[in-house]
């Protein structure tokens, strides 16, 4: 796959993008970093590159949306993951988030449940050099296999909080979810503090797409 270019203009307006997160309260430099690396308008259409660097939603494949950049950084800022933490995300879509997350330094596992996007978001964060680990599956399940993680990450609106996702968390990591079952959620991170028992926090308002169950049909 060849690669948009990313020119100085992207890089730009890039920079201007990270003094707004700055200014609406976004204190991670890592965070801000991470996201200095990855060029959002690769993940974009290309109708909407030249909005890439706003601080907007944009659809992508199969009804699905990119979410806005302050989301993704103050997701993975209240993820708030050290380097070499294994992760994982609810809801590749773009693949954006996912970059985010493997810019930090973090080992990621990703599960998608629209082949469209799972298809997508492989071949650029590969043409990239991303290394994640993706799945085309159903999210609500998680991933016994790889479990238990440090952190996840979940990036679609869940009406409750995925028993299986929070048995999949380790003692002393974090979850970070916006739930509700309307168009927008409250943000919540829950934290494992022992086998049994869970702590949670609200952060506000979110509106994202919904989190369904099972896999799409292809
Ligand atoms: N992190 C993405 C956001 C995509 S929107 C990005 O940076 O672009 C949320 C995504 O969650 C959609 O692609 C949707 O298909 C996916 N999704 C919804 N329910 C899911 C489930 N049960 N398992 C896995 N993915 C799911």
């Amino acid at each position: 796959m060849q690669l948009p270019e990313d020119t100085y203009m992207h890089k730009g307006q890039r920079r201007k993008l990270l003094d707004d997160l700055r200014s609406m309260g976004i204190q991670s430099e890592a965070v801000l970093d991470a996201m200095n690396r990855v060029p959002r308008h690769f993940f974009l259409d290309s109708a909407f590159s030249q909005f890439a660097y706003s601080n907007k939603a944009f659809p992508i494949a199969a009804g699905q949306t990119i979410s806005q950049p302050h989301t993704v950084a103050k997701q993975t800022e209240l993820l708030d993951a050290r380097p070499g933490d294994n992760i994982l995300e609810i809801g590749t879509g773009s693949g954006y988030q996912c970059a985010v997350l493997c810019a930090l330094g973090l080992k990621v596992h990703s599960i998608e449940r629209q082949k469209a996007l799972f298809d997508s978001s492989g071949v650029l964060l590969k043409a990239m050099g991303w290394k994640p680990f993706l799945y085309y599956g159903d999210g609500y399940k998680g991933k016994p296999v790889f479990a238990p993680f440090d952190g996840i990450i979940i990036t679609c609106g869940a009406p409750d909080i995925p028993q299986a996702l929070l048995g999949q968390l380790k003692v002393g990591g974090r979850m970070v979810i916006p739930v509700g079952d309307g168009e927008t959620q409250r943000m919540w991170t829950i934290e494992r503090i022992s086998e049994l028992e869970f702590t949670k926090k609200d952060h506000g308002c979110a509106a994202f797409v919904p989190m369904l169950e099972a896999r799409a049909r292809d």
